[in-house]
Formats: structure tokens, sequence, C-alpha cells
């Protein structure tokens, strides 16, 4: 197949572009379709001559993502469920600013978004890993992403205005898949989502989230871009990790702490480390006691994340009192950390569960 125009960066456009004899403004010109007017089709582009379109046309695809389901509204968590050129479901997730949680500013829209369909790494309470694992997404589905959720949810545009203002400011790469498991595709289309040709959004703006792949975390600190990482930790002792995280076995907590050592090093950038509270598992205030020592030691903020229930796991979340006391323990420590009052529970807002709904409800009819 075909590859995507919107895998490319700019510099791989413009060698192109030389190659076939067209002047480099072209390629500006080309960029404004993708990035600005977020077209999808190339006759739309009517400043290109017809004969550079047809050759487009028949050397890339230009693929956005079919809008299978939504859930949510307007000024709250929205959920979208895409369908693949070959199928496959993805979700992102669109929610709006809440200060706290990634330093982001106020009244602003963080996107949530995808990077593989399913999950290889199979922790034991997510929805992503369920079924395994089938494909990595390529660059342009990771970009899309963010195109398709404006084009869908941008208001209409102002009166003279050439294209809808820009809705998405922030990302987290937080939803399915483990983006460090598909570090080419996701690195590309972090590039050309942060250029100022294309997507516009600034690394300190971009939080890629991993369940802990220790080679990974040490290349991604020698780029150049300074994204910041949280890192799904859900543990302070590899007892706990084991039990639920298989990847704490390839990577004991040891080896992940002195990789995020040479990140913040590297980086100079505040780690954020997530935690799930999951009832009876990792809640107990003595649990608490090795998260903050490993937090004052990597300099790193806590995020706590009440469980969302997934359908078929047993795991639970715990009681409020119980998630409130764990945050206190933390701030008593002295350890910066916040508690997700929850947006998004109502509509299964954990990663993979919208997708797992879908193909359940598809595979029973
Ligand atoms: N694979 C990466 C990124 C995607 S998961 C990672 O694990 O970091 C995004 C976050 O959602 C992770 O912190 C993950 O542990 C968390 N998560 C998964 N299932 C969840 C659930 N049912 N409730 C709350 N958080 C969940
Ligand atoms: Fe994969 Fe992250 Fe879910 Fe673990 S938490 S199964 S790494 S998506």
């Amino acid at each position: 197949m075909a590859t995507d125009i919107k895998s490319l960066t700019r510099e791989e456009l413009e060698s192109q572009f030389k190659d076939w004899g067209q002047p480099a403004y072209r390629v500006t010109q080309l960029l404004d379709w993708l990035y600005v007017q977020r077209a999808i089709d190339w006759d739309a582009m009517t400043n290109l001559p017809k004969n550079l379109r047809d050759k487009l046309r028949e050397n890339f695809s230009l693929q956005n993502l079919e809008l299978a389901r939504k859930q949510g509204s307007h000024d709250t968590t929205q959920k979208f469920l895409w369908k693949l050129a070959d199928g496959q479901f993805i979700e992102s997730v669109l929610i709006p600013a809440n200060p706290a949680l990634y330093g982001e500013d106020s009244d602003r829209h963080t996107l949530c978004i995808s990077t593989q369909v399913g999950c290889a790494y199979g922790c034991k309470f997510c929805a992503s890993g369920l079924e395994g694992w089938k494909r990595n997404l390529l660059p342009h589905e990771i970009v899309e992403q963010i195109l398709s959720v404006e084009r869908t949810a941008a208001k209409a545009p102002p009166a003279g205005s050439q294209s809808a203002p820009r809705v998405v400011d922030n990302i987290v790469v937080m939803g399915m898949g483990e983006p460090l498991a598909n570090y080419d595709n996701l690195l590309q289309a972090l590039k050309i989502l942060n250029a100022p040709w294309g997507g516009g959004i600034g690394a300190r703006k971009i939080t890629i989230s991993t369940s802990g792949l220790v080679p990974q975390i040490r290349r991604l600190a020698d780029e150049p871009l300074q994204f910041r990482l949280a890192i799904s930790l859900h543990g302070a002792t590899d007892e706990v990790r084991n039990r639920i995280m298989p990847v704490n076995k390839k990577y004991p907590l040891k080896e992940l702490a002195a990789a995020c050592e040479d990140y913040q090093d590297k980086k100079g950038r505040m780690i954020t480390f997530e935690y799930i509270l999951i009832a009876g598992v990792n809640d107990s205030i003595e649990q608490a006691k090795p998260l903050a020592a490993l937090a004052k030691k990597l300099f790193a903020k806590v995020n706590l994340i009440p469980y969302n229930k997934v359908e078929g796991l047993p795991w639970k979340r715990p009681f409020e009192d119980v998630c409130e006391k764990f945050l206190a323990a933390l701030q008593k420590q002295k350890v910066p950390a916040t508690l997700r009052r929850e947006k998004g529970h109502d509509i299964d807002a954990a990663c993979g569960q919208l997708r797992l709904k879908t193909e359940r409800e598809l595979a029973v009819n």
C-alpha cells in the first residue's frame, strides 16, 4: 500500500518534490492544505496544478479516520472510536483542561491518543491488553487522530477565516498501546505534530506515557525534542508491580528508576508517575512509603488515578476516603501529588474500553 502523505516530514516532501522538478513553495501550499485546512481530498487543493495533484494521488494515500462511535458532549470528556482503513478500531479521548494534571494552561483541550491496535504488554488491569496486540499504528494514523478530532469537534470557523480554529493544544500519548514499543512511528508522528508547518504543538505540551520500557526511555532521553515523560508505575515495589505488570519482570524497578534518572538528568524536566489505585492491591498506606521515597529520589510528581472498572476483570476502585488518605500520605512526605476526581468515568474513559465494548457487541451481532 502507498505511503500516506501525512506520514512524511517537510524535508521528505521537499526532497520528493525536488525529484519531480516541483518548486519548494508547492510544499508549503500542500502543508497548508494538510495541516491548516485539514483537507481530506486531493481535489480540494485547488491552488496545486492538476498534474501535481494527479501525481500525488498516484504515489500517496490521503487517509482520514472514519468516526465509528462517539461518546460525551461538547463541554465534557469526549471519546472517539475510529475505524482504520483495514477495519481495526482505535480510540482518542478529548479532555477539557484540568490545569493540575500535566501542567497545561486552563481553557485548553488535551487529546489522549493511541499508538497501537491492542497492546502486547498485558497489564492485568487494562482493557487494551485483554485481546493482545494486533498491529502498530503508522505515523499518519497517529497524526490523523488530532486532525480528525479537530474536524469533528471544531465549531464553525469565524467569518472570514479560512479554517477552523485549533482545538487540541496538549497531547498525552496514553491511549491504546505501548507508545515506546512503536518507537519510530511515534517519533515520526510527534515530529510532524510538533513542527510549526504541521501540528504546531510544543514538545513540552506532549506527554508520552510508558509502562516502563527501559531501553526506549534511554533512547528518548537522547532525542533533541523535550517531550514530557510519564511512567505508569502503579506499584512502588517489585512485588506489587510483578503482580499486575508483566513488563516489570523484564525491567524491574531498579532499572526503571535508573532510566528515569537518566531522562531527568538529560532533560531537566519533572517526570510524572501515574499510579492507579486498585482496591486491595496497591492502595494501602504502607505502599505510600516506598512510592514517596521513589518520587523524591527522582523528583517526580505523582498522579493518583482511581481504577476504572473494566468489564470481565476482577479489579475494583478503592472507596473515596482510601484514595484521599493515600494522597494525604504522599503530601505529608512533601511529594507533589494529585488525585484525579474522575472525569469521564461514566463513558468508559480508560484506554481501550470503548473499543473492547464495540468489538464485543460486533461479535454478538
Ligand atoms: N501503554 C502506556 C500508555 C497507555 S495506558 C502505559 O501503560 O503507560 C494509559 C494509562 O491508563 C496507563 O497509566 C494505564 O496504566 C492506565 N490504565 C489502564 N487501564 C486503566 C483502568 N482500567 N483504569 C484507570 N487507568 C487505567
Ligand atoms: Fe499496554 Fe499500557 Fe495497558 Fe499495560 S497499561 S496493557 S502497557 S496499554
